[in-house]
């Protein structure tokens, strides 16, 4: 029987560990970090549960269902379906119209948002949420600016809306990214929920972790080195850094994210993670989460300090909100600007290395796109593929 090396224990590897143990597959998982769950990470601190960067579960990503079967996912919490524009005008909320009627109307007093701008995203929402998510990744060359444009939608209402909330998806502001991701992850949170798991995003990656044979897996394992030195993954990466902040209330913004609509600043979005899930923050306080622009977190240098940004949000609240300061965190290589785009792993050119008896399986972060999906179906298909040898 040859043997099975994975060597990476983010989301990827942990899913082919994952599918081996259910199929009764003798394996070695090698992490060379100290956590399991790579870029899904979470530092816990005095009760609150900090990851390191903005980041949802999106419930219909369709991967994910292996998980859910196990009931991993079964105490998820959604955030609310829309948004806070965050403006000189105030706070306005823009909510799905079809979930959340009828507080999704109220958007419609915004300056920056037009009738027909509302009718677009119903009909964008209707033309996508019966697509398979393959059919995405096929067609379209466009960047998501020009999709956008294409589409009909006012440029206000881009530069309010869907400039913030998808650059704190994509991280970058400047929506180069396919036109096919945007359809994608629109498609995502159409047919589903941005969730959050008790004590972080951490979460799910050990309870998939503490389910393997204790003696196959392996944190802060160096054995595997010298088989990396053609290892594929990316070169060049996108950003983010976010800033904690305790706070006594929830500072009126729920289980929503409020974008910085101001188009000015250092801040794009704001979030409340334990208005959504309680466990985020010990009892009787809240946690603020606040997203860097990309272009902001890119430059770690001259990032402005946690206090400098505790007066923006403050200003963009129109509040003073006392809030204390818990932590910060930079990462370097969030997203990787260079992946192909495309929706299933390519033939696992470079990252499946066959010697003697060996199997070993690169699962170090080289994937299809830039999404949790995509890294699911990468260890998905790697054991597909050995199953069909
Ligand atoms: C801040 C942030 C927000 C995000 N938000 C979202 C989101 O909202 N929705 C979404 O779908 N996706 C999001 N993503 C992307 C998603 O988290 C990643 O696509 C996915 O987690 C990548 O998993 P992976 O296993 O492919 O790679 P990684 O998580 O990078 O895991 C690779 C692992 O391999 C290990 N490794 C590398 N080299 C070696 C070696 N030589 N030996 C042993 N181990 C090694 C690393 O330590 C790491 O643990 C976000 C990512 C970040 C960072």
């Amino acid at each position: 029987m040859p043997s099975i090396q994975i060597v990476g224990g983010g989301m990827s590897g942990l899913s082919a560990a994952f599918l081996l143990e259910q199929q009764h597959q003798d394996y070695q998982l090698h992490e060379g970090g100290l956590h399991w769950g790579g870029k899904l990470q979470t530092t816990i601190r005095d009760g609150f549960a900090m990851d390191h960067g903005f980041q949802v579960i999106q419930s219909a990503y369709p991967a994910l269902q292996i998980f859910q079967q196990k009931g991993y996912l079964s105490d998820a919490l959604a955030f609310g379906s829309g948004a806070w524009l965050l403006s000189n005008h105030g706070k306005t909320l823009l909510a799905d119209p079809l979930r959340e009627f009828p507080r999704g109307l109220a958007a419609l007093g915004h300056p920056s948002i037009r009738l027909t701008d509302v009718f677009q995203v119903v009909r964008l929402r209707n033309a996508l949420i019966r697509k398979q998510p393959e059919q995405f990744f096929v067609t379209d060359t466009s960047t998501t600016l020009q999709y956008l444009q294409n589409q009909g939608f006012s440029q206000p209402f881009i530069e309010a809306f869907f400039r913030p909330f998808f650059s704190g998806i994509f991280l970058e502001e400047a929506l180069k990214t396919p036109a096919s991701m945007f359809q994608f992850v629109f498609w995502a949170l159409a047919n589903g929920k941005a969730c959050l798991l008790p004590n972080g995003v951490q979460t799910l990656p050990n309870r998939i972790a503490a389910d393997l044979n204790p003696s196959k897996i392996h944190l802060s394992s160096q054995q595997l080195k010298p088989l990396m030195a053609d290892d594929p993954t990316h070169k060049n990466f996108f950003s983010t850094a976010v800033h904690y902040y305790a706070v006594d209330a929830d500072m009126g913004l729920g289980k929503f994210i409020a974008l910085n609509a101001t188009q000015r600043g250092n801040i794009n979005l704001l979030a409340v993670p334990s208005a959504v899930q309680s466990g985020y923050a010990p009892k009787g306080k809240h946690l603020l989460c606040v997203s860097m622009k990309p272009s902001v977190a890119a430059q770690e240098n001259t990032m402005p300090s946690a206090q400098a940004i505790l007066h923006e949000v403050d200003q963009l609240l129109q509040t003073n909100s006392g809030a204390q300061w818990l932590d910060s965190f930079t990462v370097k290589h969030a997203l990787p600007a260079d992946t192909r785009y495309t929706y299933q792993p390519n033939n696992f050119e470079g990252t499946v290395v066959q010697e003697n008896n060996h199997t070993t399986f690169l699962a170090t972060g080289a994937i299809a796109n830039p999404s949790l999906n995509a890294a699911i179906l990468n260890g998905i298909g790697f054991v597909e593929s050995l199953n069909s040898q």
